[in-house]
């Protein structure tokens, strides 16, 4: 018997106990610090020393704290990798209705930037009909009870005739096959209006997830349109018009210039009478690539929330470096993020809890990004990038793709994180912002100290409860 090596702990002052959780059986338990210290003997080689102790470990095992050895717990591991990829309850699409956009955000490549938006890819209804019918056949073939259509871009209400076609058409599918249609919208919100928000609830619209990149005036520079004319007020008058029809998910993407202006815009939504209705409010870094080969067509991006939790990686995409490199900038993200959640929550918004953040989809066989030519990708941060195309929809065989689909077969960053207790809940990072910041999508993306910091925050959680209730 030994401890396993998911385990993490927190001690907890105020009780004089130490909030311990493993990450992968998810068992979290406040204990008493002899439990810790017989851990540490267990994990020095010795056995119990009486009876108690004995039970205690019996019971600890139940809950994944303690294991039989660690080769097992290896293998139990590779076991979850392998069902997290092959699983077959959820069937995940996300469609790019269109590359094009109506912001020209400093930050993205895409969008209304010079003519970008001229030569910028955008489905039409024929690609759209097969779009549905390869749909249908994962359906056919898969046989999951769920199916998650996500639609994103560029900005994907550009192209609404698209949204509504494959809306309706894949409602059908999913009625006549007994399968439950969740459709998600990644927006940037300006063009979210009540139609559109009632059209697609006809069909399962589960949410909507907008942007806003700080308060009002850090947004309005970070995300403006071409003429540089702020987006905010718009955005916000929007969400007070559908709030009350569909879930509306808050997202932000922040640097170091505007990161200081979100409690400010904290302060705003919560005094909005929209905000009980806010599903999650979520910040997370923006992208940015060491080299603007890496940088080519990846866009920045968070994933939907689903059901009020994170999409099963919630697209943790931040600046940083490899698992054994540590830099200024990585304990920087993590530190913000650490900080935006915690004033997220103290506004009393429901939040990513920063621990249980992946596997991601790019880890699931059943988790596919089409783009608007009928392209497939491997997640949706791969999806501006022709050349990491992954196939067609169409099946055609193209060497460059056949290559591009071997390169994402093997990831498996997270075999180079060694004895990492997050392994479970991170899989090694964010493979997008491994390839766009290390130039290598196969290398760990570490953000360690961020899920430390969520640890910490469930802790201090688990305390209050605990107060509470006694
Ligand atoms: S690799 Fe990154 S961008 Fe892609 S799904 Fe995973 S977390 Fe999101
Ligand atoms: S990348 Fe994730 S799994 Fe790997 S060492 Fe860092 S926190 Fe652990």
């Amino acid at each position: 018997m030994q401890p396993s090596m998911f385990n993490v702990q927190v001690p907890v002052a105020e009780r004089n106990e130490v909030f311990l959780m493993n990450t992968f059986t998810d068992a979290q338990v406040m204990v008493t610090p002899d439990v810790v210290e017989l851990l540490d003997r267990l994990a020095a080689g010795e056995s119990p020393r009486e009876e108690t102790e004995r039970a205690t470990l019996e019971q600890l095992a139940a809950h994944g704290f303690v294991v039989t050895d660690r080769a097992q717990e290896r293998r139990d591991l590779e076991t979850f990798f392998r069902e997290v990829r092959e699983g077959t309850d959820t069937l995940k699409v996300t469609v790019l209705t269109t590359l094009q956009c109506n912001f020209a955000c400093d930050y993205c490549i895409q969008g209304d930037h010079g003519d970008y938006n001229k030569t910028a890819a955008r489905m039409s209804m024929e690609t759209a009909a097969r779009v549905a019918e390869w749909t249908e056949s994962r359906l056919e073939r898969v046989g999951p009870g769920r199916l998650v259509l996500t639609f994103f871009g560029g900005e994907p209400l550009l192209n609404l005739p698209v949204m509504y076609y494959l809306s309706a058409r894949l409602h059908a599918s999913c009625e006549a096959r007994g399968v439950q249609l969740l459709i998600n919208v990644i927006t940037n919100g300006l063009l979210l209006t009540r139609d559109v928000v009632e059209r697609l609830n006809r069909y399962g619209l589960n949410g909507v997830k907008i942007t806003l990149d700080g308060d009002r005036d850090t947004h309005n520079r970070m995300r403006p349109l071409r003429g540089g004319q702020g987006t905010f007020d718009k955005i916000i008058k929007n969400v007070h018009e559908v709030a009350h029809l569909t879930k509306i998910a808050v997202g932000g993407n922040f640097d170091a210039d505007s990161v200081d202006s979100y409690p400010a815009l904290l302060d705003f939504l919560s005094e909005q009478d929209f905000a009980s209705k806010l599903s999650k409010v979520t910040f997370k870094p923006v992208i940015r690539a060491k080299t603007q080969t890496a940088a080519k067509g990846l866009i920045p991006l968070t994933a939907v929330a689903q059901d009020g939790k994170p999409l099963n990686g919630a697209c943790m995409t931040s600046a940083g470096t490899g698992v054994s490199r540590v830099c200024d900038t990585c304990n920087f993200v993590d530190e913000k993020m650490a900080f935006l959640r915690d004033e997220t929550k103290k506004h009393g918004f429901a939040t990513a809890d920063g621990v249980h953040m992946g596997p991601c989809e790019i880890h699931k066989n059943n988790a596919h990004t089409i783009g608007p030519d009928g392209s497939l990708f491997a997640c949706p941060g791969f999806a501006g990038d022709a050349l990491q195309s992954i196939g067609h929809i169409d099946g055609r065989e193209e060497a460059y793709r056949t290559q591009a689909l071997r390169n994402f077969d093997r990831l498996q960053a997270w075999t180079e994180c060694n004895d990492c207790a997050f392994i479970p809940v991170c899989a090694g990072g964010c493979t997008v912002a491994a390839h766009a910041e290390l130039g290598d999508m196969h290398a760990p993306n570490c953000h360690k100290t961020s899920f430390k910091a969520g640890v910490v925050t469930l802790a201090r959680d688990a305390a209050r409860e605990l107060a509470a209730a006694n």
